[in-house]
């Protein structure tokens, strides 16, 4: 049996006739550029994840871009974030002329490591992005405290974990990207909440970064023609809008699916490799579902050997950030980040989405184990 890496035609059946209502009445009437459906959506949003404010974008990386610029994030800032991202976290951080800088990541949660982050912090760090990957929350009260400590600007990068939460100070359940000055999301097909095409989002509860955020994502206009400030072009566009409304109705449901095959996964694959562990704080989205094998042999056979029975798989990343080409000019090197680097040669994930079967996950934890038996891996 063949099992695909995600499925969405699965999860639009259900839902197919709405959406299909109301991307002919944006057709209809035609409001494709900021339509009254972005506004709705953005509400929506804002209120699902407990923000002030939420706005549409292109995609999560411009909305990464937006985020430090209004956050007035500048030329020659450092910006502390994580090697064992997308690269989009730190391209971004780039194009706004700052500096990233990569410290290492917690071994188990594979998101960065508070102690790390510290031992960066010189005179010219500016922010911190937390990036809550694969859908596994951050130590935020960590990260909040630190940036408390040296006043830096916390910049959530969300993609992956939009309906992930968790419990600050032990007490308060928060959404993820609620917790910073800025969360941003992507609404890429695959991600958690995902449009049929590129969306993003910024949520705030900042006033000021709001009405900024609103005039970059449009040429730095309010009134249109009139220019404050240079800007992008970069809407949420409206037809998305209308259907990721729909679709944000379901996402909550969505995620216990999610969550419940993850436990399926992890009581098929105990013993075998290190499942994803979920601390009692938070709750995972699990936009990706990760393993962690003591080799990186045994990853390496696990991998060949899915690929072959037809389970779709992938490293989630094969090549963390110092290490990249890109970033040969900040002279990262193997064994700066040990942590990382030990974590990058041992971790693939699985197909991952609601409607995964019993029959499916049987069929991938099954060939899981036939590659720890029957290979040749030390
Ligand atoms: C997907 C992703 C992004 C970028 O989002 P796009 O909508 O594809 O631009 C940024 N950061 C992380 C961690 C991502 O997974």
């Amino acid at each position: 049996m063949k099992v695909p890496m995600v499925d969405m035609l699965a999860g639009y059946a259900p839902i197919k006739d709405e959406i299909e209502t109301a991307v002919k009445n944006v057709f209809n009437k035609a409001n494709f550029i900021l339509g009254e459906e972005v506004t709705k959506f953005e509400k929506e949003f804002a209120a699902h994840n407990g923000a002030k404010y939420a706005v549409g974008v292109a995609n999560g990386t411009d909305a990464l871009r937006m985020a430090f610029i209004a956050s007035g994030i500048k030329k020659g800032d450092e910006v502390i974030t994580s090697p064992f991202t997308f690269i989009a976290t730190s391209e971004t951080i780039s194009q706004v002329g700052a500096i990233p800088v990569f410290a290492d990541i917690d071994p188990v949660t594979f998101n960065l490591d508070p102690k790390s982050i510290e031992k960066k912090i010189t005179p010219r760090t500016r922010a911190i992005v937390p990036v809550h990957l694969y859908g596994m929350p951050c130590d935020m009260d960590a990260i909040m405290a630190i940036a408390a400590k040296h006043n830096l600007i916390v910049v959530e990068d969300t993609a992956q974990a939009f309906t992930a939460k968790y419990k600050m100070g032990g007490k308060d359940w928060k959404y993820c990207g609620a917790m910073g000055h800025c969360g941003t999301f992507s609404f890429f097909p695959a991600k958690n909440l995902g449009a049929f095409g590129d969306g993003g989002a910024i949520t705030t509860n900042d006033d000021k970064i709001y009405e900024t955020l609103k005039q970059l994502r449009n040429h730095g206009s309010k009134v249109r023609y009139h220019h404050e400030m240079e800007g992008f072009n970069s809407r949420l566009d409206t037809v998305q809008a209308a259907i990721l409304s729909i679709r944000l109705k379901h996402v909550e449901g969505w995620t216990e699916m999610r969550n419940k095959v993850a436990e399926k996964y992890a009581a098929a694959l105990k013993g075998l490799c290190v499942t994803p562990v979920v601390p009692a704080n938070a709750r995972h989205s699990f936009n990706y579902y990760t393993l962690r094998f003591d080799t990186k042999a045994k990853r390496d056979n696990a991998q060949k050997h899915l690929t072959e029975v037809g389970i779709a798989n992938q490293i989630y990343y094969p090549i963390a950030l110092h290490l990249q080409e890109a970033y040969a000019h900040l002279g990262g090197k193997r064994g700066d980040l040990p942590a990382c680097d030990a974590v990058m040669d041992t971790v693939f994930s699985l197909p991952m989405y609601p409607e995964l079967s019993d029959e499916q996950i049987k069929t991938v934890t099954d060939a899981v184990k036939a590659s720890l038996s029957v290979g040749a891996a030390k």
